[in-house]
């Protein structure tokens, strides 16, 4: 059977099993076979790739294989010059929305905290999650590597097991999207930003301990919600300061 060498770059090798990651290793395949599937059956979603290069020269994902072949594949992101290659995507994948899969729940909270654009429905199905990620051009965010590997699906980041400040660190590292941040400035429930609003103009919606001690308030364009600098607030500030702190050190 003819069979080809592989060898992955960086965090690709997190979707390998342990005895080929960071190495050179031989695999068998079948017949003609584009190198797209064959990198997916060596478990590595396509989303997560963007070069890959057979015997030293770029390619795109319907090269067909040959006996033979030295493969080497790298993420998105993955910083060596690339100037002379093919990019496999024609639109650069720095986008700057979100959507977030089903059971994403801490990840969505922290997320909108920091000010980021995330959509998230959890009664959404798989299919409806990617077309909205194609329709508003939204970079996907799921736990799921089945999902990744919809043929369809050009922009998805993997979510590995963590903490949600751990995890949410690795998607700001990975999309390179630390400058924008904007911390407290979109609704939690609604994702949509907040405004400033008058205290005289919501007394009635101020619970009377707080009228008390705050002045400022926010309220969600969409929802309606109103929040201000409660205990609530204080908690969330401290898990905002980890997500920073991890992000400077
Ligand atoms: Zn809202």
């Amino acid at each position: 059977m003819p069979k080809g060498t592989f060898r992955f770059y960086e965090e690709l090798n997190d979707f390998l099993p342990k005895h080929r990651r960071k190495t050179a290793f031989e695999a068998e395949f079948k017949g003609k076979r584009s190198i797209k599937d064959m990198i997916e059956a060596l478990g590595v979603p396509h989303t997560e790739i963007d070069l890959i290069l057979v015997n030293g020269k770029s390619v795109d994902f319907n090269y067909i294989l040959q006996n033979g072949d030295r493969v080497s594949v790298y993420p998105v992101f993955e910083s060596l010059n690339i100037t002379d290659v093919t990019l496999l995507r024609k639109i650069p994948l720095r986008r700057h929305k979100y959507i977030a899969d089903i059971n994403l729940g801490d990840i969505v909270k922290y997320m909108r905290v920091l000010g980021f654009d995330l959509y998230y429905d959890s009664l959404l199905s798989t299919r409806e999650i990617i077309e909205i990620s194609k329709r508003e051009n939204r970079v996907i965010l799921t736990k799921s590597r089945k999902l990744l590997k919809f043929k369809d699906v050009t922009h998805g980041i993997f979510i590995r097991p963590g903490t949600t400040t751990e995890q949410i660190r690795r998607i700001i590292d990975y999309l390179d999207i630390k400058d924008n941040i904007k911390p407290f400035s979109r609704c939690l429930r609604c994702n949509t930003l907040l405004k400033s609003v008058l205290k005289e103009k919501i007394l009635d919606r101020i619970p009377p301990k707080t009228k008390e001690f705050c002045d400022e308030y926010v309220q969600c364009q969409s929802c309606d919600k109103i929040y201000w600098k409660g205990t609530h607030f204080i908690n969330m500030k401290k898990v905002v300061r980890q997500i920073l702190y991890q992000l400077e050190s």
